[in-house]
């Protein structure tokens, strides 16, 4: 069979490159891809970004399931129109995209359906939204209602700091139509842990659990990012945890949406904040799979890839199995220079090692030169994944992956992993 993966970052290249092991297929096409999926012989690049024409692409080239990578397609409608033209795809509807696309949507839900979260309001007012926040004190957090790439949350420590997030948004226009709504919500403590499942509407199938780490600079330190580095599993979701979450978060959600007449399909990430106690809160969700928590669980998935998904098309997830190597990966995010505010382009990669079993080099923001050569082409260019029998072995692996690699103005964290290993 051929699959179609769309998306060009550090996921889409993991998601092909475990896709791709699967006997059961032929050709792995991504759209558009990017360097490493360009080098890689079992990958084809394609570039086309717009849905109708990657309908047509999918149409025109057999592909019997393609699977969706970011969430900007999602938001936009590309499974409903693949679904309209008879084809198999792998996501939420634009609809159910809307638990990550409107914040304001998913507290919505989450309040209806009884699903532990933090308490809000939803504000446009500027005037109201600071009022609300004077008078709930700091530390308090204010969310752009829209989809801002990991940039529109502010998590105020101090009640100035969140009248200027207020103002910013709604009077500055900082985040543009993104904020013209804001989310405030109550602050939550605890440890973060990602618990990222596959849904077909009403069966749930598990993904092994991660962590990732969203600060630039070591011991969670400096700007938001999209994610620097992340491992697998997670010890913080012990089993009772994991119970907990499907339980109260994850099964909850899928019943939801199929009771609000909206069947969920597609991978579903909940942003968990675990507290002292163990109880599980969701600070987000979103439609698809994280990035970079996808580049170590794919290096941990022993399943065929495809049944998964195909499973998750046809409905049948409660009839498959996931299947998961017991060693921990670690994936180091290697950023470029200037990132996350202004990366810059251009810059020769070198080194970059090839494919071992514990192991391996995903692409994300790189593009070949008229040379052929892999050139730093996004803010977040490489992620070297290590594979060992505990979180220090797979980190110390994955940082050996890593230091091989080298590229003008390089930026990678050398703590990925650190609440594990403080365990
Ligand atoms: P992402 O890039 O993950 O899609 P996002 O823009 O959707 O990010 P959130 O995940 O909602 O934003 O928040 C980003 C980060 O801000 C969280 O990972 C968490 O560290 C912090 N955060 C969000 N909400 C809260 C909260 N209620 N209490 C404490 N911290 C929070």
């Amino acid at each position: 069979m051929n699959i179609l993966v769309i998306g060009s970052g550090g996921r889409e290249h993991a998601l092909a490159w475990r896709i791709a092991q699967s006997p059961r297929v032929a050709k792995v096409f991504v759209a558009p891809g990017n360097a490493g999926t360009a080098l890689d012989a079992r990958l084809t690049n394609v570039a086309i970004t717009d849905i109708a024409e990657l309908a047509a692409f999918a149409r025109e080239n057999d592909v019997a399931l393609t699977v969706v990578g970011p969430e900007a397609p999602l938001a936009a409608g590309v499974v409903d129109a693949f679904r309209a033209a008879g084809l198999r795809i792998f996501g939420p509807t634009q609809y159910c995209a809307q638990l990550e696309s409107s914040k304001d949507f998913a507290k919505a839900f989450m309040q209806r359906h009884g699903i532990p979260t933090a308490g809000y309001q939803t504000f446009t007012d500027a005037a109201e939204a600071r009022d609300y926040v004077t008078a709930k004190g700091a530390p308090i957090v204010i969310k752009a209602d829209g989809l801002a790439a990991g940039k529109g949350v502010v998590v105020a420590m101090t009640l100035s700091e969140a009248h200027a997030a207020i103002d910013d948004m709604l009077l500055g226009n900082k985040m543009g139509d993104a904020g013209a709504r804001v989310v405030i919500e109550d602050f939550l403590e605890g440890e973060e842990a990602s618990f990222i499942v596959m849904v077909d509407g009403e069966h749930v199938l598990p993904m092994a659990t991660s962590q990732d780490h969203k600060r630039l600079l070591d011991g969670d330190k400096g700007p938001n990012t999209g994610g620097m580095g992340a491992y697998s599993p997670a010890p913080v979701v012990t089993p009772e945890v994991h119970e907990r979450a499907m339980r109260e978060i994850i099964l909850p959600t899928v019943a939801g949406m199929k009771k609000d007449g909206y069947a969920y399909t597609g991978f579903l990430y909940a942003g968990l904040m675990i507290d002292k106690q163990g109880q599980p809160y969701t600070i987000e969700f979103n439609c698809r799979f994280g990035d970079p928590e996808t580049q170590p669980i794919m290096a941990r998935m022993q399943s065929d890839f495809t049944e998964l998904l195909d499973a998750g098309v046809d409905g049948k997830l409660d009839q498959v199995e996931a299947k998961w190597d017991s060693r921990v990966a670690l994936g180091v995010v290697l950023a470029a220079a200037g990132y996350p505010d202004a990366p810059q382009k251009g810059a020769v990669i070198s080194g970059i090692p090839a494919e071992t079993a514990d192991g391996m080099v995903f692409h994300a923001g790189t593009a070949e030169d008229a040379e052929g050569r892999a050139v730093v082409s996004g803010g977040r260019v490489l992620c070297a994944v290590g594979l060992g029998d505990t979180v220090a072995d797979a980190q110390a692996r994955a940082y050996q992956v890593a230091d091989q690699v080298a590229f003008d103005g390089c930026q990678l964290r050398r703590d990925i992993g650190y609440r594990a290993i403080g365990r």
